[in-house]
């Protein structure tokens, strides 16, 4: 499964990606079918596959999406215009790939 996984391949480098930020726990990279000027991706390295596994001991990582998506938009300088944070949740919320990630969208 992991093996598998399109973002785990990306994030062990068999993949190719556009990355804008590469942490230990988190990975930033663009989305390969835009919606918006700026569509990026931030993603654990852990493999979860939706927010329904997420488990107590995530609860750090959930916290450290969010305030990487924050730091980012704010270094690309749309935090103030505006920006918006989904996630999809399962096939019925539009979840394809199921490595957790959240898609961040801005720069209209
Ligand atoms: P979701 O519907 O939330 O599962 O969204 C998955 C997103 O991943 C979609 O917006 C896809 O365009 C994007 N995606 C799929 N494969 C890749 C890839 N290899 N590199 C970057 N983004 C991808
Ligand atoms: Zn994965």
């Amino acid at each position: 499964m992991e093996r598998e996984c399109v973002f785990c391949k990306i994030i062990r480098g068999e993949s190719p990606a556009d990355f804008v930020y590469k942490g230990e726990e988190i990975v930033v990279f663009k989305d390969i079918r835009p919606e918006a000027p700026i569509h990026l991706l931030v993603v654990p390295r852990k493999h979860i596959p939706t927010v329904n596994d997420l488990t107590e001991e995530d609860r750090l990582l959930v916290g450290e999406m969010f305030l990487k998506a924050r730091a980012i938009a704010q270094r690309l300088g749309i935090a103030e215009r505006g920006y918006r944070l989904i996630l999809n949740v399962e096939r019925g919320g539009g979840q394809i790939i199921f490595h957790l990630h959240m898609h961040l969208l801005g720069g209209w």
